[in-house]
């Protein structure tokens, strides 16, 4: 009988993938399943990024790249570091990645080993854990509850600080809660790790571009450049210029730890697709109004969410600095009963009923580490949107309290 190795045992599957395919599952049995877990962008990659693409086809870029991406993207990822983020890496100081995803999973194996300590503020994007995990790490769950703007404090960050602890991984804006961390909250954060230098700093800015209001972006590194050094920064096109599918993420970092990762990359995936790599160029140097442009319709999306769900007796949200998604509390309806008499007690048991009830599909916030909370994604139309929210006000109305 073929035997699975024992780290398989210490992941799950992605629990939005696991959601979205049950949406799928239901919608082929005939129902009329409204799906508000999508981790992506609902519009389509634009005009002038897929004209790139095209175009590199037809130029025969379809060979091998370096590992670590084509010296032209590279190039491209420093400019957009120097541009946005006041960042200057050079081109041994970048790696080009199947996504953001492949970044991070880079890292950690790369850096993490048995009795490591990875410290992962909760709210957190649900693959963070397991990857620590797969590479035999221990991720430290530091809670960052709705009352501190699910934010790491830094006297949170000291006390979780061990001598065993590798990296910091900083998400921001953050999935699932939207949170952005200003320059100076930042700098408080660079304030600790400054007394513990063997603590290093994953920040994942993929959602960088998506940020309402008057708070600017700023990342770790830009924050505290005396990190720099000890800093991995983030990035990749999948958010900000709705490119999921095509695969590309990339991260600005100390030489060494680069050239680890393009080695561990050069005997997993090789370089990442010679064609996207085309298009991330394009995308990075090319326009950049359709980025602003949907920050905008988001934005409308993220207040009617909002606005519609304060209506919702025993649902509290406030509306997130940054991100596609609301992550609202559920909390007020723990102890209330369904009508077939079962008690919600939990996220999982909430988001369940909204599923068999309303044929609404949102996600349990235990998976993000918080299990009072729900995450609903605004990467969709208004009207379904809107439908999304009727539906889940009558989830919260038919319960009795
Ligand atoms: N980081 C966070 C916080 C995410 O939410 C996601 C995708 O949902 C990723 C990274 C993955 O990005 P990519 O598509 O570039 O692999």
């Amino acid at each position: 009988m073929l035997q699975f190795a024992e780290r398989l045992n210490r992941i799950k599957p992605s629990p939005s993938s696991m959601a979205g395919q049950r949406v799928r599952e239901l919608c082929a049995q005939g129902r009329n399943v409204i799906g508000l877990t999508a981790g992506e962008p609902d519009f389509e990659t634009p005009e002038h990024i897929r004209e790139a693409a095209i175009r590199a086809m037809a130029e025969g870029k379809t060979r091998y790249t370096d590992v670590g991406g084509t010296v032209a993207l590279r190039e491209a990822v420093a400019r957009k570091f120097l541009r946005e983020n006041g960042l200057e890496y050079a081109r041994d100081a970048i790696i080009v990645s199947n996504g953001a995803k492949q970044v991070i999973f880079n890292a950690v194996l790369c850096t993490v080993q048995k009795g490591d300590e990875v410290i992962v503020p909760a709210p957190y994007w649900v693959s963070y854990p397991d990857i620590v995990l797969l590479a035999g790490g221990q991720p430290v769950f530091v809670d960052c509850p709705a009352e501190n703007g699910f934010k790491l404090r830094p006297d949170d960050l000291e006390r979780a600080i061990s001598p065993r602890t590798r990296w910091l991984i900083l998400n921001s804006p953050n999935n699932p809660s939207g949170a952005s961390y200003s320059r100076e909250e930042l700098v408080a954060l660079g304030e600790v790790l400054q007394r513990h230098p063997h603590v290093w700093v994953m920040t994942d800015d993929i959602y960088e571009h998506l940020t309402y209001g008057d708070g600017t972006f700023t990342t770790f590194a830009q924050a505290v450049p005396a990190m720099q050094d000890r800093t991995l920064t983030i990035n990749g096109v999948s958010k900000a210029y709705a490119m999921t599918g095509w695969r590309i993420g990339f991260a600005g970092g100390p030489a060494p730890l680069i050239k680890a990762m393009v080695k561990l990359q050069s005997q997993s995936t090789s370089g990442a697709n010679s064609i996207a790599q085309a298009a991330a160029i394009a995308a990075l140097d090319g326009p950049q109004d359709f980025v602003h442009a949907n920050r905008s319709i988001f934005q409308k999306r993220r207040d009617a969410v909002v606005s519609a769900l304060s209506g919702v007796d025993g649902i509290d949200c406030f509306a997130p600095d940054g991100a596609f998604y609301v992550f609202a509390s559920c909390a007020g309806l723990f102890g209330s009963k369904r009508p077939d008499g079962q008690v919600i007690n939990n996220s999982d048991d909430w988001v369940d009923w909204v599923l068999n009830s309303q044929d609404l599909a949102v996600l349990q916030g235990s998976a993000y580490g918080v299990d009072t909370h729900f995450r609903l994604s605004f990467a969709t139309d208004m009207d379904t949107l809107m439908e999304g929210c009727r539906r889940l006000g009558s989830a919260a109305e038919a319960l009795v309290r």
